[in-house]
């Protein structure tokens, strides 16, 4: 028998279809809203015309409006002044139609992207990037909280792979993706490692993982025999290799040989991001039609 006929392959989790499901409970919330005459609203705000960001705000537009959103796309151009952008946030702020407000990111170079975050009501602040809701993650009370890791939560809950008591290290520790992930993580009581680019002996301390998750930016950086055999392995790297090819950050059919499951690039963490945008923007809406609020 080949070494390759006795390797096991490890099961792929499949964020699309996890995706579309979650998509699926948001349109029934949003229905229930739309229902009791509180149509559920997202301002997606985008400023220039940098080309990924057009992509992205029009995914956003469109996975919102079929989830049953009332979408309103602004878009400003790429010479609009901090004080314009600031009264645009304000001015959604007060739309009591808008339940959620979401500024893509990056800004073009001149804008304060953290003063406008800090702008954002809280309560609409649907990437979670506002400071009371990073607080909130903290302290482990209410807010809302960024999409791709709750996207990684979501795919380790419907994947089977038990959190609680569990080992977790994350590659990554960005305000973004990593740190707010390892206290998601912490919060559903799993022991968590947060490693970085100074982390002594990366391979060593990713072989502890029972749940290892990567969100670093460099291509196949987490080579399979860095992997415990059967862990889980989420890749949250989005990489573009110079022969087009789109990547993550673990070398995936290394992978395969060694851990239990693992997310594909693309299909797995991504589509997550999305879905847990409009997961946000429902919750979001549902908190502020409550009553007496
Ligand atoms: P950042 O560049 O903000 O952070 C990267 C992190 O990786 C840093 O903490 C950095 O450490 C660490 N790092 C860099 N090099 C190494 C190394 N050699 N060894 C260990 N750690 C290292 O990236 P993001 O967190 O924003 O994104 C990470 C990846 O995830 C990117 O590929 C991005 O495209 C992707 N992404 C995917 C999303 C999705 O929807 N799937 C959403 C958001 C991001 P240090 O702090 O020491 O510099």
């Amino acid at each position: 028998m080949t070494d390759s006929t006795t390797r096991a392959t490890a099961r792929s989790i499949d964020g699309k279809s996890i995706a579309r499901e979650v998509r699926q409970a948001v349109a029934l919330r949003c229905a229930a809203l739309a229902a009791r005459g509180q149509p559920p609203g997202l301002a997606v705000v985008l400023v220039g015309d940098d080309p990924a960001s057009q992509v992205y705000v029009r995914n956003k537009d469109k996975a919102a409006q079929e989830a049953g959103f009332q979408v309103r796309t602004l878009k400003l151009d790429a010479n609009t002044t901090q004080a314009k952008l600031l009264s645009v946030v304000e001015e959604l702020n007060r739309d009591r139609a808008v339940h959620g407000i979401l500024v893509q990111l990056p800004l073009p170079r001149g804008l304060d992207a953290a003063a406008i975050v800090r702008a954002i009501d809280p309560r609409k602040d649907v990437d979670g990037l506002h400071p009371e809701n990073v607080a909130a993650l903290v302290l482990g009370s209410e807010g809302l909280f960024p999409c791709t890791p709750l996207g990684c939560i979501e795919l380790c809950d419907r994947a089977g792979a038990r959190l609680a008591g569990r080992r977790v290290v994350v590659v990554g520790r960005s305000m973004l993706v990593g740190k707010p992930l390892a206290l998601l993580a912490l919060a559903r009581d799993a022991t968590v490692t947060v490693c970085h680019s100074k982390t002594a002996d990366l391979p060593a301390v990713c072989r502890e993982a029972d749940i290892l998750i990567a969100a670093v930016g460099r291509p196949e950086m987490v080579r399979g025999d860095w992997i415990k055999p059967g862990a889980t392995v989420l890749d949250v790297g989005i990489n573009r290799l110079p022969d087009g090819r789109l990547v993550g950050d673990v070398a995936h059919a290394e992978a395969l040989a060694t851990a239990g499951a693992i997310t594909p690039v693309p299909g797995g963490v991504g589509p997550m991001t999305i879905a847990m945008l409009l997961a946000n923007t429902a919750t979001a809406a549902q908190r502020l039609s409550a009553p007496g609020v």
